[in-house]
């Protein structure tokens, strides 16, 4: 069954973006938990980082270069990238993402 992040791919649900590729997507988190909280997903669907093979490793780069281009741009005070994975890690939707998050100092450890 389709995610709610492979309905966004494909038009059905809008969102607010940011940056698109030929292989990644990036927009803001429509329930934001910092003043800086930007999604970045793979335009392929993989269910979540523990489903990565070598052979994404390229695609996984692209990502994380992607991540690191927009904290850069929208939390130049510094950001956090976090990808949460399966049920203890708190993923709720079963599409790879990273979240990019900043804006404000962030506490560590999280809760
Ligand atoms: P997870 O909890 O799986 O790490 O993160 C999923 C994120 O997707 C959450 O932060 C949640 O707010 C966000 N999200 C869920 N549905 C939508 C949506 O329809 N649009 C956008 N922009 N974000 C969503």
């Amino acid at each position: 069954m389709q995610t709610i992040f492979g309905r966004i791919l494909s038009g059905e649900i809008p969102c607010n973006k940011v940056f698109e590729d030929d292989v990644v997507l990036a927009f803001h988190d429509v329930a934001p938990v910092a003043p800086v909280h930007i999604l970045v997903i793979p335009k392929r669907e993989v269910p979540s980082l523990a489903h990565v093979e070598q052979t994404d490793a390229e695609m996984l780069g692209h990502l994380l270069h992607r991540a690191a281009e927009i904290g850069k741009e929208h939390a130049p005070n510094g950001f956090r990238v976090v990808v949460n994975t399966g049920g203890d890690g708190g993923q709720t939707v079963e599409h790879l993402h990273l979240h990019v998050l900043g804006g404000r100092p962030l506490a560590w450890p999280p809760g």
